[in-house]
């Protein structure tokens, strides 16, 4: 190993997802000097292509279901909201065991308890680097809904909604009439609907992040492309391979979303890290049609955003190999039925976009230092709410290795967890 005299960076951040760059943001306003790597540009992955919701409303993590007929209909792959490709479930089982496990009502308050304060920054923090940003506009501040076409399932939500009052979650119940009203191009015969008001939603969430490492590189900071992989720990510090040569540092932040593995495995880090995959597609609303906000279809697992480029169909879950073919069945089960609630017309994109959700089983992510590694961080495993914990979690992380005091206790999101 050679030693690292003198280092030309004090953290090298792996991965301009959008939690690398929110990650290098705070590290940069606390006076660190960055460099951000990717294989790409910033925000061209699994930051691009979701539902773009940053979900203030979200306390309670998606657990597995554990009702008997939830679990039939998951098995035989009946329902669009979630799909298993059954080669790959033995692998899976492990993973699914302990998930299902993490998954009992008392672990799953558990895991929202420990969540709740980076879910209750969620919109301030986003709105805080906007407003730095001069991107503002980009928040819309109108909530999401998710749509009911049965009134036994439109009673139980409304009793799930009711549930979140002790966290003080906003919310109306909307009638179909009121739904019409907010909605007035949105067709179907729905029973109702709960319109969730306190998260914020963007029409561009790979543009967001964009936006953010534009931010970071405005104030000084420096992005090039390389391999992640060639990280390399040195003597006081750690390398990485770029074009323009080795560059050295002190510190290095893992944040390679659903890739992460591709650095803690080969330090010898154990992780149960799968991926749920999800497809999108755009698609133009016919004539003058107008979607004002995210909904969810539930029964039918799908949902609808009104975005940059159309109106992006997003789905569910499918359990796969993170890099095994892509097999967008959920979208062409799905896409019949938004057609059948909402004016559409040709697809925008050729083929769907895939992504990968990265997960761990007990629904939190991994924030703080590696274990066995001096000078080595970890940011990665944000589930299904990447892209709304993205800033709080660049908080966190930036508080922990300056020595702050954290704004939250970090003990449920150790990587320690998993041994
Ligand atoms: C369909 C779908 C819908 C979703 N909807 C929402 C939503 O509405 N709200 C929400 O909050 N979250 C949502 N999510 C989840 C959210 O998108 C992710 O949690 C989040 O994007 C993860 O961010 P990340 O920065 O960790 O990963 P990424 O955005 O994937 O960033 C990782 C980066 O690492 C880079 N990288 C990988 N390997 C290497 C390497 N070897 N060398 C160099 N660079 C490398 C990649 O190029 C990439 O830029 C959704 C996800 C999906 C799939």
């Amino acid at each position: 190993m050679t030693p690292i005299d003198r280092p030309d960076k004090d953290v090298l951040v792996l991965g301009a997802g959008i939690i690398g760059v929110c990650v290098a943001l705070h590290l940069q306003k606390r006076g660190k000097s960055v460099l951000l790597v990717d294989r790409r540009a910033p925000g061209e992955e699994t930051s691009y292509g979701n539902a773009g919701l940053i979900e203030r409303a979200s306390v309670i993590p998606y657990g597995f279901p554990r009702e008997i007929p939830t679990l039939l209909k998951y098995a035989t792959n009946r329902s669009a909201d979630v799909r298993f490709r059954w080669t790959f479930l033995p692998k899976l089982l492990p993973w699914i065991a302990r998930f299902w496990f993490e998954s009992s009502s008392r672990r799953l308050r558990r895991a929202a308890m420990d969540m709740l304060p980076l879910i209750e920054r969620s919109v301030t923090e986003h709105t805080d680097l906007m407003a730095e940003a001069g991107i503002l506009h980009r928040a819309r501040r109108t909530g999401w809904m998710e749509a009911y076409r049965t009134e036994k399932a439109f009673s139980a939500a409304k009793v799930a909604a009711r549930a979140l009052d002790e966290f003080g979650i906003r919310y109306d119940f909307l009638g179909p009439k009121d739904l019409q009203a907010r909605e007035p191009h949105l067709a179907g015969s729905f029973a109702g609907a709960v319109h969730w008001l306190d998260p914020a939603t963007v029409a561009d969430p790979g543009g967001l992040v964009k936006d953010y490492a534009d931010l970071f590189v405005r104030k000084g900071g420096e992005i090039v492309e390389a391999d992640a992989s060639t990280l390399a720990e040195e003597e006081g510090g750690w390398s990485i391979r770029t074009n323009g040569g080795t560059v050295r540092a002190r510190e290095a932040v893992v944040a390679l979303g659903p890739w992460s593995d591709a650095v803690y495995r080969r330090l010898g880090y154990r992780v149960p890290l799968a991926v749920k995959r999800g497809y999108h597609v755009h698609i133009e609303p016919a004539g003058d049609a107008v979607l004002n906000h995210p909904v969810v279809d539930v029964e039918r697992g799908y949902l609808l955003a009104p975005m940059t480029k159309g109106i992006r169909l997003t789905t569910g879950i499918e359990f796969a190999e993170r890099d095994e073919a892509p097999t967008p069945v959920q979208v062409d089960q799905t896409e019949p039925h938004a057609r059948a609630i909402f004016p559409l017309g040709r697809r925008v994109e050729p083929a769907p976009w895939m992504g990968a959700r990265p997960c761990l089983p007990d629904m939190r992510p991994i924030i703080g230092p590696a274990p066995r590694h001096k000078g080595l961080w970890f940011a990665f495993g944000h589930n299904h709410h990447g892209l709304t914990l993205g800033p709080a979690t660049g908080r966190l992380l930036a508080e922990m290795m300056t020595g702050e005091k954290p704004f939250a206790d970090p003990a449920p999101y150790a990587m320690s967890r998993f041994g």
